[in-house]
């Protein structure tokens, strides 16, 4: 075993913690249950990751994994006996109780390596509220040397008696300067940089799947189709076409980062930090107004609730019905 394992590491603005929790865990004060809540997109489950394998490796390099034990090499290629991670077995579906009492099974046995048992459930929030309880009594009464480690970017989701059991740390969005820093060296632009982090709402992680994202490079568009909407000179059934035409999850982010970047300038006259974009936010900003911004703004939310949720809603009906709210129409709204 020669090769290096690829270690995961956690993202610069995380560093401090993860010391921090290495720290803990080198004075005994380790909790079994340890809830990490913090935005989407901000790293939690990089920084969850490298904390993880960092407890597993045999020769750890300043608390770091080494990335070169037999220890490492299974954590990288997720098949470590003492490691389990659980998350959606489809990404935005939940997380089954089948896979909890997997895991309620998996803290009851003896450590192979005889060291820790670890488990990360991320998002914790994808539990539904069978799964949260078939975990109540492990979180309860956890096997020595065990540490149930969850990620949560909506931990209000999460059952309080669940939430009571763990020691809880709340993570921060990044500093600007920093995720500015981190993201322009991975689109290699800061300018560029700029504009997906204040789409992203400061979530450089997120910021950084919205790069990727099939109309990112077209952001334009879309903006001039909602004045468009906003002058009459589009029906609305024409643009909710297009737009669902696009991944659902980034552009309802996207319309929401806009969505307050016009509300901001309304506000405060602060200029969209998006340049490119920043002509058509003014724009929109003054079509639009401030109640029926603050209108849309709150329909987004909900579309995002009703896409979160797994039920999986008609996206031209959802298109449809936010942007009846943006131009105005009392329409009268329906759950999908
Ligand atoms: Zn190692």
């Amino acid at each position: 075993m020669s090769d290096r394992a690829t270690m995961q590491l956690a993202c610069p603005w995380h560093r401090e913690t993860l010391q921090t929790l290495l720290a803990q865990q080198h004075e005994g004060r380790l909790p079994h249950a340890l809830l990490m809540s913090g935005a989407l997109g901000t790293g939690k489950y990089r920084l969850g990751r490298a904390f993880l394998e960092a407890l597993m490796c045999q020769k750890p390099v300043g608390g770091l994994a080494c990335g070169e034990c037999q220890a490492c090499h299974l954590s990288a290629a997720g098949s470590h006996p003492d490691l389990v991670i659980v998350q959606p077995e489809e990404a935005g579906k939940a997380i089954k109780i089948d896979q909890i009492r997997r895991l309620v099974e998996f803290a009851s046995r003896t450590p192979q390596f005889g060291g820790y048992r670890l488990a990360l459930i991320a998002p914790a929030e994808a539990m539904n509220r069978n799964a949260q309880n078939a975990l109540l009594k492990t979180l309860e009464e956890p096997g020595e040397n065990t540490l149930l480690l969850m990620l949560s970017h909506q931990p209000g989701r999460l059952l309080p008696t669940v939430r009571s059991r763990c020691q809880q740390r709340v993570l921060p969005l990044p500093p600007r300067d920093q995720a500015v820093s981190w993201l322009s060296e991975q689109v290699g632009q800061s300018e560029r940089a700029e504009a997906l982090l204040a789409l992203a709402g400061g979530a450089p992680l997120q910021a950084l799947a919205l790069d990727g994202s099939d109309w990112f490079a077209g952001r334009e568009k879309i903006v001039n189709q909602c004045l468009a909407l906003l002058a009459g000179r589009q029906p609305v059934s024409i643009v909710a076409q297009a737009f669902a035409g696009h991944d659902a999850g980034s552009l309802l982010e996207a319309l929401y980062g806009w969505t307050h970047a016009a509300l901001d300038y309304l506000a405060r006259g602060v200029e969209p930090a998006d340049k490119q974009l920043a002509s058509s936010l003014i724009k929109l900003a003054q079509a639009a107004g401030n109640d029926r911004l603050l209108a849309f703004a709150t329909q987004i939310t909900r579309c995002r609730r009703w896409l979160g949720s797994g039920s999986n809603p008609n996206r031209e009906l959802m298109f449809e019905q936010l942007l009846l709210v943006l131009v105005g129409v009392d329409a009268e709204l329906y759950a999908f």
